[in-house]
């Protein structure tokens, strides 16, 4: 028997009810902030990936690569802001007016070790505002992020925010944690020895036990903002706080890519233990320059569908279940059968959902399936309704049935 592959899953009809949900929610409130959708494909040049993490960065080493018949490197996607400032430069739209506000649903693959919440594909919304270096746009980001959640009816919402500087500041920074880190190099974890030659940044974000000491004790990158970042994350704050927005600082917070720049941020559920992110962002004023085009400011933020979906159960939030077929068309003998075909193709060019019995089932075992499908009304069509030319209505609620003219059934039920 095969079985969907290891960290992928099916959605089920059942479980589509919370995707509809979700996604719906996500295209409203993306209009009412002025987020335009844009699609990018589902695999990118491998490049496009590398150029945006160092060698060694969980992002590579989780990618799914392979070359197409032509030989082409080839990787499907990762995460969404790298192809959509792809698409930003290769389409030109640099020449409109900025920023321009893009949003995405996509897949992402990521050959991570599954677990819950832990994905090799999941799905992502994402919300990426580019051309612009506003800090009024990183709080708005941060402000679509939550009430994105919110409005799906999750609460105990935690929205933790930190800046890492940019190219003029991080470096001094780095340069603290790489010496503070040096005198520890012996208790640190294989992960975070190699962090400490690669990408010292995510030392800060280890969640190994032995190493939470150590990070305590690192110096904080705030106290080493330039005076440009201290404004700019000053700002940030000053706009979230003047939306109601609650927030709390976190200095230890960094993102898993190189490309972020000052506001980073994240969201999860409040409550003990360890939560994992239902979102997270951030600037990434360098991206679309480290990609071939012009310095070009931005901001952004993903979140991540499956993990919304949990939260939603854990939460035990209700969501409205997918729209059910309104008939099921019951018949018995072939004449009934043709009478049923013709009553259902009528109910369905008129707009009503309708289900055709299929097969030889017995009577009993058609209102079973009804039953089933949780239909509001069964017609039946037997060998005296064929000679009648009317069928039988059944009320599946009140078990209420009368009998109706073949050529009734559809505006009786349009009306009601
Ligand atoms: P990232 O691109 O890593 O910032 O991820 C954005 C969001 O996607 C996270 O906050 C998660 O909600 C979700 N996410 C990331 N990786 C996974 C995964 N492997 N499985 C499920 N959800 C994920």
């Amino acid at each position: 028997m095969f079985k969907a592959p290891r960290g992928t899953s099916d959605i089920l009809p059942q479980e589509k009810a919370y995707w509809k949900y979700i996604e719906e929610k996500a295209v409203y409130l993306c209009q009412l902030y002025g987020y335009q959708p844009l699609n990018t494909p589902v695999f990118e040049d491998y490049q496009l990936f590398a150029h945006i993490a160092p060698d060694g960065a969980d992002i590579i080493k989780e990618m799914y690569v392979f070359e197409d018949r032509s030989g082409q490197k080839l990787a499907l996607t990762a995460e969404g802001t790298a192809p959509i400032c792809r698409a930003y430069l290769e389409h030109g739209l640099f020449n409109l007016p900025q920023p321009v506000k893009l949003y995405y649903i996509i897949p992402a693959f990521r050959y991570e070790r599954p677990q819950a919440g832990r994905y090799r594909q999941h799905h992502q919304l994402g919300c990426e505002a580019i051309g612009d270096a506003d800090p009024v746009l990183d709080a708005e980001v941060i402000e679509l992020m939550y009430r994105f959640l919110s409005s799906l009816g999750l609460s105990e919402l935690l929205i933790e925010i930190n800046s890492i500087g940019c190219r003029q500041c991080q470096p001094g920074y780095v340069e603290a944690l790489k010496k503070y880190y040096s005198t520890y190099r012996d208790r640190l974890c294989p992960d975070c020895k190699v962090r400490l030659a690669r990408n010292p940044l995510r030392l800060l974000d280890c969640k190994e036990v032995s190493c939470q000491e150590i990070i305590t004790g690192a110096p904080k990158i705030t106290d080493y903002l330039c005076s440009e970042c201290q404004t700019h994350f000053q700002s940030v704050q000053k706009y979230l706080t003047e939306l109601g927005i609650s927030y709390q600082l976190n200095h230890k917070l960094v993102r898993g890519l190189d490309y972020y720049t000052r506001t980073v941020f994240e969201v999860k559920p409040e409550g003990k233990g360890v939560q994992i992110a239902l979102g997270g962002g951030g600037r990434y004023d360098n991206l679309i320059e480290e990609l071939g085009g012009k310095p070009t400011p931005a901001v952004g933020f993903a979140a991540g569908i499956e993990r919304i979906i949990i939260a939603l159960k854990n939460q035990n939030v209700i969501v409205p279940t997918l729209p059910k077929p309104v008939a099921y068309v019951a018949c018995l003998g072939t004449q009934a059968k043709l009478e049923a075909t013709k009553l259902v193709s009528r109910l369905r060019h008129q707009g009503i959902a309708a289900i055709q019995a299929t097969g030889d089932k017995s009577l009993k075992s058609q209102l079973r399936q009804a039953n089933s499908l949780d239909v509001k009304y069964t017609v039946i069509i037997g060998e005296k309704e064929v000679a009648n030319e009317t069928a039988v209505l059944r009320d599946m609620s009140s078990g209420e049935q009368k009998t109706v003219p073949f050529n009734e059934i559809a505006s009786l039920l349009e009306k009601r």
